[in-house]
């Protein structure tokens, strides 16, 4: 399990940190808005405690822009301003959780356990690029309006993909979402290359109005066929 704390008051961070590794959590922070947003960007997350009042922007904000992109993961909103209006929009942008500050460490604990317990339930929601509809749920992938069907690795790819269309995406970066920590290992790149030339393939053949470009030297993008 993979945790990100985005929080930028570094004695509570650390105190977050410092709890979360005790749970047995893997754990990445940010301490703003920017490093917050470039985190989210290139990485997927099992839960995910975000703080509001952040330098440089709103938690709100990267709430807001993850559930835009399709992303299901764990929010849980940490934050001095209890304001009621603050819970009801954070609430509604898709945060499971909310804990105003200060709170105890260990009601946090117990809230990331009854998420991630939880599950990303709470009714399907697909995403959509172009002719390909797939749904992180059930695993389905249509394209067209027909059925494909992707071997596991090939659906995270896709499903990498589909979070970030028209994005060039660091195939370091894809990697090691995809195939977690050995990924620096050079022998997991001959992986991906396979991979990504199967997905080619069976995009093509369902005719999808996608396609995956490879960005010389650095690695790919999910665009709009021309
Ligand atoms: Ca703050």
């Amino acid at each position: 399990m993979k945790i990100l704390i985005i929080e930028d008051e570094p004695s509570l961070r650390e105190l977050i940190e410092r709890a979360m590794r005790n749970e047995g959590y893997r754990v990445e922070t940010a301490a703003d808005f920017i490093s917050a947003e470039t985190k989210l960007a290139g990485y997927s997350y099992d839960c995910i405690l975000l703080d509001i009042m952040l330098p440089g922007g709103s938690g709100l904000q990267l709430l807001e822009a993850l559930r835009a992109a399709g992303r299901r993961e764990n929010v849980i909103i940490i934050s001095a301003r209890d304001a009621v209006d603050d819970r009801v929009a954070g609430l509604e942008l898709g945060a499971d959780d909310y804990l105003p500050k200060p709170f105890h460490i260990s009601e946090l604990v117990a809230r990331v356990r009854s998420v991630l317990r939880r599950g990303r339930t709470g009714g399907s929601l697909t995403i959509d690029v172009g002719n390909i509809s797939l749904d992180p749920t059930s695993r389905r992938v249509t394209i067209g309006g027909r059925s494909v069907d992707l071997v596991k690795k090939e659906f995270d790819i896709l499903l990498y993909f589909m979070q970030r269309p028209e994005h060039i995406v660091d195939k370091v970066v894809l990697a090691e979402a995809v195939w977690g920590d050995y990924a620096d290992e050079s022998d997991n790149f001959h992986f991906v290359y396979a991979q990504i030339k199967n997905l080619r393939r069976k995009l093509e053949d369902a005719e999808a109005d996608m396609e995956i470009r490879s960005v010389y030297g650095f690695g790919y993008k999910f665009s709009m066929k021309e």
